[in-house]
């Protein structure tokens, strides 16, 4: 990985004042790196419909698969004040592309913890599409 942990954490951090939480007020940032080291940030945008909202880690996978790329490294999740863990939506969703996937969480940047997608995710489901 080009980048540290804390690299990735600190643009999450970043970018988590961007997210559109009116309701639940947690807002979420994440960046999410490539192989090839481009960096896709994302933010949790919440809908007055709850089930439209949309989670940080899949903001950031959506444009950076939109954009062509294919493949990933690790992913940085931050949440003011707390750990912010990828829900089993986003795991399933990232599974799909990334099952060695690095997640970076941690409550501070000096309280960084660095987790496997296959950790958090042992099983996920697969119909192993030959797109992958
Ligand atoms: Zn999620």
């Amino acid at each position: 990985m080009n980048f540290q942990p804390e690299q990735l954490y600190d643009i999450a951090k970043t970018v988590s004042v961007n997210a559109y939480a009116p309701y639940s007020k947690f807002k979420v940032g994440a960046a999410l790196l490539t192989e090839d080291g481009r960096v896709y940030s994302g933010v949790n945008i919440e809908n007055s419909s709850y089930g439209a909202t949309i989670c940080a880690e899949r903001t950031a996978f959506v444009k950076a698969i939109s954009e062509g790329e294919k493949h990933f490294t690790a992913i940085a999740v931050y949440a003011e004040g707390e750990e912010a863990i990828p829900c089993g939506i986003c795991r399933q969703f990232m599974y799909e592309f990334a099952p060695e996937l690095m997640i970076i969480t941690g409550k501070t940047r000096e309280e960084i913890n660095v987790r496997s997608l296959n950790e958090l995710l042992p099983v996920g489901f697969s119909l192993k599409g030959e797109d992958r």
